[in-house]
C-alpha cells in the first residue's frame, strides 16, 4: 500500500479540488476522478492508503463500489462524501460494516475542514453529523438552581434521539432520549453540565418529567414497535412516586410500558440494594424494561446482575473505543456477552464510532449498538427524517 496517497472518485470538480487542496497540504499525492471505472482502474494499480468517494454519483452505485473494493481486498482509509441528507448513506453504511471496509468517516458537504484534516490523519475515525445540532460554544453557562428552574419554563430543555440498530439486519429497534439544554444565546449545551446539579438541587425530577413526556409521544407516533430508553438518576430512582409517573405516562399516551427501557447505573442501585430491588421487581411488574447503564465502566457488580431484575446490559464505550487496540477489552466484553446470554439479558454496546467496532462486536455475538456511527442523538425533526431515510433502505 502507497503511502499518503488519496484517490478522489467525485463528479463535482469544486468539492473534489477543496478535498484535494487540504490533502496536499497534509503531504498526500493526489489524483482527481470523475469517472469510476477510470477510479477502479487507479485503485488496483496503485493502491493508495486513502480514498474519498462521492457516493451519490450520477450511474455509480455507492453499495456496489465498496462491494467491488472488498472484493479487491481494499485496506485503503475510506472518506465517504454526500450531501446532507443522503437517503442512500444507511445502505452505505450498512454495506460498509458488511464488506469489512475500513471507513474513516463520512463528509457531508459543505463540511468543516478539521473534520476533513482529523480523516486524513491518523486520529481515531469522526463521523460528524455536525448538522444534527451537537454544536458547542466555548462561552461559559452559569448553572445553578435559578437558571435551571428558569430554563425550564422557558421550555429550553429539549430531548434528542440517537437511534439504536439491530447489528445483524440493521433495523432500528428504538431510540435513547437525552437530554439537552438548548440555550437562547450558547446553543444545544450536554447534560454533563447540568444533570449533576440538577441531581444535587433535585430539579432532576422535573428534567425526568420533560424526558417520559417528551420522549413517551414522540415513539408513540412512530407506530407500534420500537423501543424507548431513558436515562433514570439515583435520585429519581429513589423517588417512590416514580413508577406511579411512568403508568400513568403511559397510559396517557398507549404506550406499553414493555417498550420503556430504563436505564440505571450501578451507583443508583449500590446504594441501597434492598430497595433497589423493591423498585425494580415494582417496575418490571408493571412491565418496564431494565437497563445497567455504563457496563464496564467502573468495578461492575456482576452480582447485581445476577441478583436483580435487569433486562438489559449496555456496554459502555470505554469497553467499545478500546476494541480495536487491546485484546483485554476484546476479552471481557466476551465475557460480558456470555454472562449476559446466560442470564438471558439482552445486549447493546453504545459508543460505535466506526465499522471496525460494529464488525467486532457483531462478531463476538453482540446482537444491538448505538454509536456515532449510525447516528448521533438528533433533535426530534432529524430524528424522523433521518428514520425514514433508514427505514427506505430496508
Ligand atoms: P449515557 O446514558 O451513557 O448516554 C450515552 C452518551 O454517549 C450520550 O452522551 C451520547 O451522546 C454519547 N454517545 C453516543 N454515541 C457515541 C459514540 O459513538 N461515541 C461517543 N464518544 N459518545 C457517544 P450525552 O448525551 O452527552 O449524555 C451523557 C450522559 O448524561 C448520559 O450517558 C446519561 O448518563 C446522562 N443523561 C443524558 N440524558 C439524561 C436524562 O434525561 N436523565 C438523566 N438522569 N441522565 C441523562
Ligand atoms: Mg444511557
Ligand atoms: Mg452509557
Amino acid at each position: 500500500m502507497r503511502a499518503s496517497t488519496l484517490l478522489i472518485l467525485d463528479d463535482d470538480g469544486n468539492d473534489a479540488e477543496i478535498i484535494a487542496s487540504e490533502a496536499q497540504t497534509q503531504g498526500f499525492e493526489v489524483r482527481i476522478f470523475d469517472d469510476a471505472n477510470l477510479f477502479m482502474a487507479a485503485f488496483l494499480a496503485e493502491r493508495p492508503s486513502h480514498l474519498a468517494i462521492d457516493i451519490l454519483m450520477p450511474g455509480v452505485h455507492g453499495v456496489s463500489l465498496l462491494q467491488t473494493l472488498a472484493q479487491h481486498q481494499c485496506q485503503s482509509s475510506i472518506i465517504l462524501t454526500s450531501g446532507i441528507g443522503t437517503a442512500a448513506l444507511p445502505a452505505v453504511q450498512l454495506a460498509a460494516i458488511q464488506y469489512q471496509l475500513n471507513i474513516r468517516g463520512i463528509l457531508h458537504y459543505p463540511f468543516h475542514q478539521h473534520i476533513l484534516r482529523n480523516m486524513l490523519s491518523d486520529q481515531a475515525s469522526v463521523d460528524l453529523h455536525a448538522h444534527t445540532g451537537n454544536g458547542l460554544s466555548t462561552q461559559p453557562l452559569i448553572v445553578d438552581a435559578r437558571t435551571i428552574d428558569e430554563a425550564i419554563r422557558n421550555h429550553e430543555f429539549t430531548v434528542f434521539y440517537q437511534p439504536q440498530i439491530d447489528l445483524v439486519n440493521g433495523n432500528v429497534i428504538g431510540f435513547e432520549g437525552l437530554l439537552r439544554w438548548n440555550h437562547p444565546l450558547l446553543g444545544i449545551k450536554l447534560p454533563d453540565l447540568f444533570i449533576p446539579i440538577a441531581e444535587k438541587t433535585g430539579q432532576i425530577t422535573q428534567l425526568t418529567q420533560i424526558v417520559i413526556e417528551t420522549g413517551f409521544h414522540f415513539i408513540r407516533s412512530l407506530g407500534t414497535t420500537l423501543s424507548f430508553s431513558m436515562n433514570i438518576s439515583a435520585n429519581s430512582f429513589r423517588d417512590q412516586s416514580l413508577t406511579n409517573v411512568l403508568v400513568s405516562a403511559c397510559q396517557a399516551c398507549d404506550l406499553p410500558p414493555e417498550r420503556v427501557i430504563l436505564e440505571l447505573t450501578e451507583t443508583a442501585t449500590l446504594e441501597d440494594p434492598e430497595q433497589a430491588k423493591k423498585i425494580l421487581s415494582r417496575l418490571r411488574t408493571e412491565g418496564f424494561k431494565l437497563s445497567l447503564d455504563d457496563f464496564g465502566n467502573n468495578n461492575a457488580s456482576m452480582t447485581l446482575l445476577a441478583n436483580l431484575p435487569f433486562t438489559e446490559l449496555k456496554i459502555d464505550k470505554s469497553l467499545v473505543s478500546t476494541l480495536e487496540a487491546s485484546s483485554k477489552s476484546r476479552k471481557v466484553i466476551a465475557s460480558t456477552l456470555k454472562l449476559a446470554e446466560s442470564l438471558k439479558i439482552e445486549t447493546i454496546a453504545e459508543g460505535i464510532e466506526n465499522t471496525l467496532a460494529a464488525i467486532g462486536l457483531r462478531e463476538l455475538g453482540c446482537r444491538y449498538g448505538q454509536g456515532y456511527y449510525f447516528a448521533r442523538p438528533m433533535d426530534q425533526g432529524t430524528a424522523l427524517h433521518w428514520l425514514q431515510g433508514w427505514n427506505r433502505q430496508f
